[in-house]
């Protein structure tokens, strides 16, 4: 599952095409890839968010979304955690901030592809969009969902303190630890009062967003802490040193492009990362560790798995 760097590798990879661009016509191509979009009208919740969508009502999201986003002009591509948005431009002569973005949702298996106009469609492309750049010309940006957990949505941008905006659907998440005003004093805090496990807490997106199983077994690697340590067992100093490492971990990722562990992250150009030749912990279960030499565990953790060193990171109470 694309976590944030390998989100991040995403957006800054169409910025320099989306950015300033108009979309020249949509073509939804799978409904099924509709299913966080809400046609305007409709109350949330309609339609529901699962893999399956009646085919009237895959109809009726299909023929909203391409008319709503047929001929605006799209904006710089943002992030926050593991969300993805291009905020549409607003033709009032500058008067008016962006008020709807078109949103990203990767799921498991998403991609956002920019290809030539005619080139050879990509496996399991859901939505295809033309845009016209004024530097680039004319390109097609084409989103790819094998598993189909991933889709688009048009949604209404909402404030955030103390700057810029985001899509409601977004809305509850934490600013991740890349962002500038990310709240650290309020991160330590909130891990710290939990009696939760640290894994828990690093994955738990109103806390800190971007973190998913892999960036988290590798940060409480690299801070020798137990996954199932609970955060009031963590010092104050143990608690910024996993934010040092959770911040070092996504900066080394994003030098090497992300982790495209089950070969269904890659790039806007189709190429996979390889910060999975740097991973210490995740996917090691049996493996030497790194630092002392002994065996990674791998332990069963909420229908995925934990990677942990047993020597290195002792589990405190
Ligand atoms: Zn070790």
């Amino acid at each position: 599952m694309p976590e944030l760097p390998e989100v991040e590798v995403v957006r800054a990879g169409l910025a320099p095409a989306v950015t300033g661009a108009r979309v020249l016509a949509v073509e939804v191509m799978d409904p099924r890839a509709l299913k966080r979009h809400t046609p305007l009208g409709e109350g949330p919740g309609l339609g529901g968010h699962g893999r399956t969508l009646s085919e009237e009502t895959g109809r009726g999201r299909a023929a909203d979304f391409e008319r709503r986003l047929t001929g605006r002009t799209l904006t710089a591509p943002l992030r926050r955690g593991k969300f993805l948005w291009i905020p549409l431009a607003v033709d009032t002569g500058g008067l008016a901030g962006p008020d709807t973005a078109l949103l990203a949702h990767l799921g498991m298996s998403g991609q956002m592809l920019l290809r030539a106009t005619d080139a050879v469609d990509d496996r399991h492309v859901r939505i295809r969009t033309w845009i016209e750049h004024p530097d680039h010309g004319e390109l097609r940006l084409d989103f790819s969902d094998q598993r189909l957990f991933g889709s688009l949505a048009l949604d209404a941008l909402t404030p955030t303190s103390p700057v810029g905006s985001i899509p409601a659907q977004a809305a509850h998440i934490a600013r991740d630890p890349l962002d500038p005003h990310f709240d650290d004093a309020g991160f330590l805090t909130a891990i710290r009062s939990r009696s939760v496990g640290a894994k828990k807490l690093l994955l738990d997106q109103r806390i800190v967003s971007g973190v998913g199983n892999i960036y988290a077994d590798e940060t409480l690697w690299r801070a020798r802490v137990h996954p199932d340590t609970p955060g009031s067992a963590v010092s104050q100093r143990g608690a910024v040193a996993l934010l040092h490492h959770l911040r070092e971990v996504f900066g080394q990722a994003l030098s090497e492009g992300g982790t495209s562990f089950d070969e269904q992250y890659v790039n806007v150009n189709g190429q996979a990362g390889y910060f999975s030749h740097s991973l210490n912990a995740y996917g090691r279960g049996g493996e030497a560790c790194p630092r002392c030499g002994t065996a990674i565990k791998r332990v069963p953790f909420g229908g995925r798995s934990s990677h942990y060193c047993p020597r290195c990171q002792r589990l405190a109470r």
